[in-house]
């Protein structure tokens, strides 16, 4: 039986299959160091999950909005609002099972199939998947490690087209933890006017950000009607799990997008979306502090590995370089990974999943300890070669 076009133009979450590759190796018995998904390793706060208690003690257990219980979307607004500068109206938001899913929600009420959407290299696994699942086309314009990965404006102008209809963007960003300039999305907000593209802007990581404040591309005059604002609950609470994230478009796009969440999964799990409420009341920024010193400390021990990669400024990922550990042993970074996975029994993540080869991608959501014994390992490896 033949699948469908769709679904066989597109292969697993790579971040997912190296984490799972690794969390196999551990349970078979291996002293595994896992790298590969960005995780935060904190619980939930506790304040989250009493409330999620309190949720199912009220018999908070039945099905809601489609697109969020008021509260929630309500709460997301002032957030938008305080944080962000947006305004935006509760029946602008729709509360989806995560970012991804809000992602996906978007491009499937955006393209026809055959219309483009410029992603930019290196770039998160899922968006190119879930481009072609939707039936479109990516364009991947490269972001230059020697530019700090940020990538520039002719080269995104060169991309588009009579058929691209939106670029998706991501600062902090996964998986080189550059923050975009403002005056960078400010261009870029010029150049989506003048040729009436859609911006899918991918903020998961705007908490978490050590050396530029986040700016949302969507705050720039004339962009909300053409913005999508995606966020989650996820990487900043710690609350990977309970699978919160949200869409923030016109009153235009959310109708549809709110049809089509109508259709799929209907509302995001209750107790969650009760948490996710009380989540706003949470300070956050000691978590926040941890992130920035295993931050320093990665970067102070690649550096004297003597690894070239550049420094994050957001989000908990690094990017290291390794073209030239390939060639012998290893052809590409996927090969490297494996071999750096069964040699020492360290997880990370190969460039090739992020559209990106010769890097291999760090997560540095661990403890320190954990990040000590990993990078150790890592030199070791890379002495091997
Ligand atoms: N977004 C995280 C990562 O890039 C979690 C895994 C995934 O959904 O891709 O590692």
């Amino acid at each position: 039986m033949d699948l469908s076009h769709f679904v066989s133009s597109v292969t697993p979450s790579a971040t997912l299959e190296f984490n799972k590759k690794a969390l196999d190796l551990a349970k078979s018995g291996e002293n595994v160091v896992k790298f590969t998904a960005g995780e935060p390793d904190f619980p939930t706060p506790r304040p989250i999950v009493d409330a999620a208690i309190k949720a199912l003690n009220e018999g908070k257990t039945k099905y809601t909005n489609a697109s969020g219980i008021d509260e929630l979307r309500k709460a997301i607004t002032v957030k938008l609002q305080k944080d962000n500068s947006l305004s935006y109206s509760p029946e602008e938001i729709v509360v989806s099972n995560g970012g991804k899913q809000a992602i996906y929600n978007v491009l499937k009420a955006l393209l026809n199939v055959g219309d483009e959407v410029v992603i930019i290299s290196p770039a998160w696994v899922s968006y190119e998947a879930q481009i072609l699942l939707c039936g479109g086309v990516p364009v991947v314009v490269p972001a230059r490690a020697e530019k700090g990965f940020v990538p520039e404006i002719p080269e995104i102008e060169k991309a588009v087209t009579d058929r691209t209809r939106a670029i998706i963007i991501n600062s902090p960003n996964n998986p080189t933890g550059a923050i975009y300039p403002k005056e960078f999305l400010r261009d870029l907000g010029n150049l989506c006017v003048e040729r009436e593209l859609f911006v899918i802007s991918d903020e998961v990581y705007e908490k978490l950000v050590f050396d530029a404040p986040h700016f949302s591309i969507a705050s720039i005059e004339g962009m909300k009607e053409r913005a999508a604002v995606i966020n989650a609950f996820s990487k900043t609470y710690a609350m990977t799990g309970w699978r919160v994230g949200y869409s923030a478009t016109s009153m235009k796009v959310a109708r549809a997008i709110s049809k089509i969440q109508s259709h799929l999964s209907s509302n995001v799990n209750t107790m969650a979306q009760y948490a996710a409420v009380k989540a706003f009341e949470v300070d956050t920024s000691s978590m926040v502090e941890e992130f920035r010193k295993r931050r320093d400390y990665v970067v102070s021990r690649l550096s004297q590995i003597g690894l070239k990669f550049s420094k994050p400024a957001g989000a908990f990922y690094v990017f290291i370089d390794i073209r030239s550990f390939l060639g012998g042993r290893f052809k590409n970074s996927n090969d490297f990974a494996i071999g750096l996975l069964e040699e020492q029994k360290v997880g990370m993540v190969p460039g090739s999943a992020f559209s990106y080869e010769g890097f291999i991608r760090m997560s540095f959501s661990s403890s320190t300890e954990e990040l000590r014994e990993g990078l150790d390992r890592f030199d070791r490896f890379l002495k091997t070669l």
